[in-house]
């Protein structure tokens, strides 16, 4: 990360720009950005904040970073706040990519790009850019995590014959949250072979995405469904979880403790972002995966897209087909994630320099 940073500021011009940004010898200088997240409950977005701001002031941009307590109302006003104290393009991870339209409208007036960040921003034409994950892929990954942790592929992702029949339930992310869908397809279209052929049986019947999606993301949410579905599965024993974020694996696993599952003998459960308390989960041998997204990645590719907006340039993309927003197809940038377990999150996460082992510990 930090090379990167360094060959950037490198180019960024020099100092003593005006706060305008923009000055005349190419500095931007002192140009506020605007950078807008999600929540402070989980620790991934307090990454992608930190990260993105550092970066940024790397540059010698002026960062208004605010976090909107997984509020609508709120995530709108602070944008409003960030038009009107100045800045010059808004870096935004929405709550609900459906709501910002109106506030988007006033960033266009005053010819404020907008870079969506991470999750699409929908129903607006004021969406300039976005960077995020090939999202599809991250479901793809985590139902082919659940089956390695069943047996019925092995770590290169090859059939083992392995037939079952596995029990397994289901769950999504948020409705709201553009992402949530194709973790889902990308999850579902893994395993619907296996769910036709009856390797693996969900016995709740619930496969629908409205009936496993958890609104906001919510742990204490996933917990409660988790709860009903030991009971309306009739009792038997569940062999899996599919799970699409740490959070809520945390409360799957709780409900799944409480049920009478012991520690050492869970479901396989995955997850996504690598959470710091999903990895010693992981590590303890509860929870079985998580999919690692580079999150100081996601922030480098921002901030360049920042940076050659700022300098009249175009910022560098390589998908122009996948996220149309109902509005237009916003061009983006996708960055790969990564499937990690007990037997690679060393390697992954601490060899990278992602976390400490004692972070971890
Ligand atoms: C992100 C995931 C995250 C989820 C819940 C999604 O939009 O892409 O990484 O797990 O939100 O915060």
């Amino acid at each position: 990360a930090s090379a990167l940073v360094l060959s950037l500021s490198a180019c960024g011009g020099s100092r003593g720009g005006d706060a305008g940004g923009g000055a005349d010898d190419g500095s931007n200088e002192g140009a506020r950005i605007g950078v807008a997240m999600p929540t402070q409950q989980s620790e991934r977005w307090i990454a992608d904040g930190e990260n993105v701001q550092a970066q940024l002031e790397e540059l010698g941009y002026e960062v208004d970073l605010q976090f909107a307590n997984d509020d609508i109302p709120t995530q709108v006003s602070q944008i409003e706040n960030m038009i009107n104290g100045g800045v010059e393009a808004l870096v935004i991870a929405s709550i609900d990519g459906t709501t910002l339209t109106s506030v988007l409208e006033t960033a266009e007036a005053q010819d404020i790009p907008v870079i969506a960040y991470d999750r699409l921003i929908n129903g607006s034409e004021t969406v300039d850019y976005y960077t995020t994950f090939d999202n599809f892929q991250v479901g793809v990954q985590q139902a082919t995590s659940l089956l390695i942790g069943l047996g019925v592929l092995d770590e290169n992702g090859e059939e083992t014959g392995e037939e079952g029949p596995f029990n397994v339930e289901l769950f999504a992310g948020s409705p709201d949250d553009n992402n949530a869908t194709f973790f889902w397809d990308g999850a579902m279209e893994t395993l619907q072979p296996y769910l036709d052929s009856g390797v693996l049986n969900v016995p709740s019947g619930q496969t629908e995405f409205d009936q496993a999606a958890i609104l906001r993301w919510l742990p204490a949410t996933a917990q409660a469904r988790m709860e009903d579905l030991l009971t309306v599965g009739g009792g038997e024993r569940i062999d899996g979880v599919l799970s699409p974020y740490d959070g809520l694996s945390i409360g799957i696993i709780s409900a799944l403790t409480s049920g009478g599952y012991s520690a050492d003998d869970l479901p396989v459960v995955t997850g996504q972002d690598a959470e710091v308390g999903s990895v010693q989960s992981i590590i303890a041998g509860e929870q079985y995966s998580t999919i690692f997204k580079d999150v100081r990645e996601l922030g480098e590719r921002a901030v360049l897209m920042v940076d050659a907006l700022m300098k009249g340039e175009e910022p560098e993309v390589n998908d122009t087909e996948t996220y149309d927003n109902g509005e237009k197809i916003v061009p983006s940038y996708l960055l790969e994630s990564q499937i990690v377990t007990v037997d690679n999150y060393e390697e992954v996460l601490i060899d990278s320099g992602y976390y400490t082992a004692e972070e971890v510990q």
